[in-house]
């Protein structure tokens, strides 16, 4: 009799911690998203992508580092959720799953009354020398 109650009772406990190990509350998801991004580079990816798609190729002509690290960071930013990609030919263009994650950026630097300007441009930046096709087709244009 007394080894049954002793068994449901753990088996209730067990439920309840099960539940508690994979159903994070809301601060910890917030702490886990912004963890994610809180990497400076990370967060140049995610303003040189802006509104529009980048590859690669687009994203290491302009932060001037190598493609491997930069894959590692949009790996972490794709697993968060941050980052989607798209296929097109030879090439695969990361774009941001949810705009909004710009204003995030931007309220952050008005917060800290930093100038948000030349973080806003940073999307529109065409890089000379890139030979991504947005800017293999702007450079060609001028
Ligand atoms: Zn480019």
């Amino acid at each position: 009799m007394t080894s049954i109650v002793v068994k449901r009772y753990y088996s209730s406990y067990n439920t309840f911690n099960n539940m508690n190990m994979s159903t994070e509350n809301s601060e910890d998801q917030i702490a886990n998203f912004l963890k994610v991004l809180g990497q400076p580079v990370r967060i140049q990816i995610v303003l040189i992508i802006g509104e529009n798609d980048a590859c690669v190729c687009h994203l290491e002509a302009i932060l001037g580092i190598r493609q491997a690290r930069i894959s590692q960071h949009l790996i972490a930013l794709r697993n968060a959720g941050i980052v989607s990609t798209r296929r097109d030919g030879r090439h695969i263009y990361y774009r941001l799953e949810n705009p909004k994650i710009l204003d995030l950026v931007y309220q952050t630097a008005e917060m800290l009354q930093i100038d948000a300007a030349p973080l806003k441009a940073s999307s529109n930046r065409i890089e000379p020398g890139c030979v991504c096709p947005r800017c293999a087709k702007e450079m060609a244009e001028c």
